[in-house]
C-alpha cells in the first residue's frame, strides 16, 4: 500500500484532496514513495489507499487503539509510582480515621492526610495533560488513560 496512516487528530480540519472543510479530525497519510505527508478525510483516505470506507474506518480504529496503547506505555511508568504512593497514603488515612466522630471529622482527617500527595499527583497529571493533549488521565480510583 502506497499510503500509510501516520496520525489521526484535530490538528487540521480541511481535506487536502477534495477541499472539504470543517472536518472533526483528519487522517495523516504518508506517501511511502515520496515521504510526502498529507491530511485528508476518511473517504479520501480510503480512495488514496484503495480501500472501502469500511476497511479504512477499521484501519483507523486499529491505528487509534495502537496509538493509545503506546501513549499508555509512555504515561504509566511516569504516573504509577506516585499513584501507588497516593493509594497507600489514602488507605492509611482511612485506617486511622477517627471512628464515631461524624462524617466531617473523618473527611477532614483523610483530607489532611492526603492533601500533600494529592497536590503532587494533581501537578503531575496537569503536566502530563499538557504533554499529551489528546488524552484524559484519571488517577482515582484506578489509573485510567483514554482519548478525549
Ligand atoms: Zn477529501
Amino acid at each position: 500500500m502506497r499510503y500509510i496512516i501516520k496520525g489521526i487528530n484535530e490538528d487540521e480540519s480541511v481535506c487536502e484532496l477534495c477541499g472539504k472543510i470543517n472536518l472533526k479530525r483528519v487522517v495523516w497519510l504518508e506517501d511511502v514513495e515520496t515521504g510526502h505527508l498529507t491530511h485528508v478525510g476518511t473517504s479520501c483516505a480510503s480512495k488514496l489507499r484503495g480501500l472501502t470506507v469500511k476497511d479504512q474506518k477499521n484501519d483507523e480504529k486499529g491505528f487509534l487503539a495502537d496509538e493509545l496503547e503506546r501513549l499508555r506505555n509512555e504515561i504509566l511508568p511516569i504516573l504509577k509510582p506516585l499513584s501507588q504512593k497516593s493509594n497507600e497514603i489514602r488507605q492509611k488515612a482511612l485506617d486511622t480515621a477517627p471512628e464515631g466522630k461524624g462524617l466531617k471529622v473523618r473527611r477532614d482527617h483523610i483530607r489532611n492526610y492526603t492533601h500533600s500527595i494529592d497536590t503532587e499527583l494533581r501537578t503531575l497529571v496537569e503536566k502530563l495533560s499538557i504533554e499529551y493533549p489528546n488524552v484524559i488521565i484519571r488517577t482515582y480510583p484506578t489509573i485510567n488513560i483514554r482519548y478525549k
